[in-house]
């Protein structure tokens, strides 16, 4: 399914290798994380993207608009198909990052994340924010949005709203999905919600990683979330 991005949260290249390989024909995707990144490097990333996967590289980048423009053109080197970086980098270096991509030959999606899901509203105060967390997370889609990025990574129940604000091109990325009906566990997701919940709410992709990478059988488990995102 083209919406089912993969997190690869694994810590060595020979298991993200075989995950790939048993879930390529169920997933439209795989993200590498920092964990995976900082262990295997940016070769695994090309390997990945060589072997024709669409890497979604998540190291939600936030420096100076010139470091990260750079880090932009690193990433589409290594043939990324999409990207993470912080929205809070404010509007000059989401627009650098913007214009770096669009003139590279792999022009990654850009998506911005807005408030990290750890955050509660008391962490929000204590860096001076006085928003409650919806209205930041409102606050940064928008901004992403008029800075010309592709999208936002939001929680499943924030896609309704950012897609009303952000418009129909804007790209919406939801993690925090898990199948209700089976005996999942929720792990840390607090606030999960199902697949085809998500994409009716405006979700453009859904990322998934312990549901499946940690199940005894990945790819029924891959095969049922998509089962469980289908019209019925
Ligand atoms: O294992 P699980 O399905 O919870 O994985 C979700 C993935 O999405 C993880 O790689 C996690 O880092 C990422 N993520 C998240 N919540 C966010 C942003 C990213 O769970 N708000």
């Amino acid at each position: 399914m083209e919406q089912l991005l993969v997190a690869l949260d694994v810590d060595t290249a020979d298991k993200a290798l075989e995950l790939s390989e048993q879930l390529a024909h169920l997933a439209g995707g795989f993200k590498i994380g920092s964990r995976l990144f900082t262990s295997e490097g940016p070769d695994f990333v090309q390997k990945m993207s060589g072997r024709g996967h669409r890497i979604f590289l998540d190291l939600k980048y936030h420096d100076i608009p010139n470091t990260v423009a750079d880090s932009v053109r690193a990433a589409s080197d290594l043939g990324v198909w999409m990207l993470t970086l912080h929205t809070s980098g404010g509007s000059k270096m989401l627009t650098a990052a913007k214009e770096a991509a669009i003139k590279t030959s792999a022009s990654p999606l850009l998506v911005g994340v807005t408030v990290l899901t750890s955050f509660d509203e008391e962490s929000l105060s204590q860096l001076g924010i006085t928003r409650s967390i919806n209205q930041q997370v409102e606050y940064l889609a928008t901004l992403a949005a008029q800075s010309g990025i592709d999208g936002v990574v939001a929680s499943p129940l924030e896609a309704a709203q950012i897609r009303s604000q952000c418009g129909n091109n804007f790209k919406i990325v939801t993690p925090g999905i898990r199948l209700r009906d089976t005996n999942t566990v929720n792990d840390d997701q607090v606030r999960a919600v199902g697949p085809r919940e998500a994409l009716n709410a405006g979700s453009d992709y859904l990322v998934v990683g312990r549901p499946i990478i940690a199940a005894p059988n990945p790819q029924a488990a891959a095969a049922a979330i998509c089962s469980h995102s289908e019209d019925r």
